[in-house]
């Protein structure tokens, strides 16, 4: 078939703002006159001639050859989160951890060091310190917020910096443009993940990050209805990473696919809502009596405020607090929500609480949950696109209800 090999980035030439990109990034990539992308709902594409068979198994990330190899929706879908991200190129994949470890695999060997940060996403974490060490990578893990750690920790062998901001449990703030001036003249590769803050609010590539990587399941797909991953970074990098997707198969299904491209058609307009809602919310539960603590990066009492407004144009959905009372009274707040509904993820369309320690402590011990900054009154809340107010007398209601 006769597609474009590679995904063509930057349909604009770089000159559209990101609410132009979302609804026509991917425009020059359209196989025919429908308004909507089809859904190329194939496994294997076919090959005209012996040559044109040939071009396609030697061609890495061909669009039509086989669609672990690619795939033309993904290829929409990549152009226009590299336009995003201002990178030459994307690849999507099935899921964000898919996203991550392929890229970590695919840069590293054994021998390796490793800095990565000592809040991440839970699985992050795993995967540097209890994957890779299986593999012979080593990972110094060091307090994102201290430039001078992370600093101290490179050393000779060292290949890659990890880096993720804001992160949980308190929304911390990781210097994106510190970092890449470390790495950058001593050849180490940095790895963002900017799920948390979106291209739309945070562009780690513009500050000097070589690779963003994304879960596409919160805020890109925005409705809580698919697993997606993604990698924005140049095209050499792509395609090592690439050949590592192509052994380790994280595929995103051509469904999922177009359900994440139709996402994003509108995720500058649920941004917009978003960060409006969350900092309103975040300054309201401030002043709440039965609120001890709001971590909230768009809050001037966050203690990075000014670096989070240097390097973020919008401060996102996630909000975390602490209740007065205990594990308890945090268990009665959230089982008590009528509207925020009681469920993991964030960045969709609706408003989703979680009680932290209620989640970990299955797979946590108190002292490693403490470890780990999780605290047994903290609430994260993913903050949607509802009316504000109709949130607030939730929550408010909620928080009345606690007898204590
Ligand atoms: C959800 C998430 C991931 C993992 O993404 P999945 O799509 O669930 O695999 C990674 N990093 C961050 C910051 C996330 O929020």
């Amino acid at each position: 078939m006769k597609v474009v090999a590679q995904s063509a980035s930057v349909a604009s030439g770089g000159n559209w703002h990101d609410e132009t990109t979302v609804l026509h990034g991917d425009a020059g990539l359209a196989s025919d006159a429908s308004v909507v992308a089809p859904i190329h709902y194939s496994a294997t594409f076919r090959a005209g001639t012996a040559d044109e068979f040939a071009d396609m198994a030697n061609t890495p990330r061909h669009p039509g050859f086989y669609t672990r190899y690619g795939n033309p929706v993904h290829k929409r879908v990549e152009a226009i989160l590299a336009e995003l991200e201002g990178t030459e190129t994307a690849l999507l994949m099935g899921s964000g951890m898919g996203a991550i470890s392929t890229t970590i695999l695919g840069l590293l060997s054994a021998g390796d060091h490793v800095i990565a940060q000592q809040r991440h996403y839970m699985s992050t974490s795993k995967l540097f310190e209890e994957v890779l060490p299986r593999f012979g990578v080593h990972s110094t893990i060091v307090d994102q917020t201290d430039l001078q750690a992370i600093a101290g920790a490179i050393r000779p062998g060292t290949k890659l910096i990890m880096v993720e901001t804001p992160v949980n449990p308190t929304l911390s703030i990781t210097d994106l443009a510190a970092v890449a001036e470390l790495a950058r003249p001593r050849g180490i590769l940095t790895v963002a993940d900017n799920t948390f803050a979106s291209p739309l609010n945070q562009k780690p590539h513009a500050l000097g990050i070589d690779i963003v990587v994304h879960s596409a399941t919160k805020y890109f797909g925005g409705h809580h209805d698919i697993t997606a991953g993604a990698v924005c970074c140049s095209r050499e990098l792509a395609e090592r990473i690439w050949t590592m997707h192509t052994t380790l198969g994280a595929v995103l299904s051509p469904m999922d696919a177009w359900l994440l491209l139709r996402g994003l058609r509108t995720l500058a307009l649920r941004m917009e809502r978003i960060n409006a809602n969350a900092l309103g919310l975040a300054q309201w539960l401030q002043a709440q009596p039965k609120i001890e603590q709001v971590f909230y990066p768009g809050l001037q009492s966050h203690p990075q405020h000014e670096l989070a407004r240097r390097q973020m144009t919008g401060f996102g959905a996630v909000i975390a607090f602490s209740i007065k009372g205990g594990f308890e009274a945090t268990s009665r707040f959230v089982s008590a929500l009528k509207l925020a509904t009681h469920a993991v993820s964030l960045g969709g369309v609706e408003t989703l609480v979680v009680h932290t320690a209620a989640m970990w402590a299955g797979t946590m011990t108190e002292a490693q949950m403490q470890a780990a900054g999780i605290e047994p009154n903290f609430v994260r809340m993913s903050v949607g696109v509802e009316h504000i107010e109709d949130l607030k007398a939730d929550l408010s209601a909620a928080l009345k209800g606690d007898p204590q």
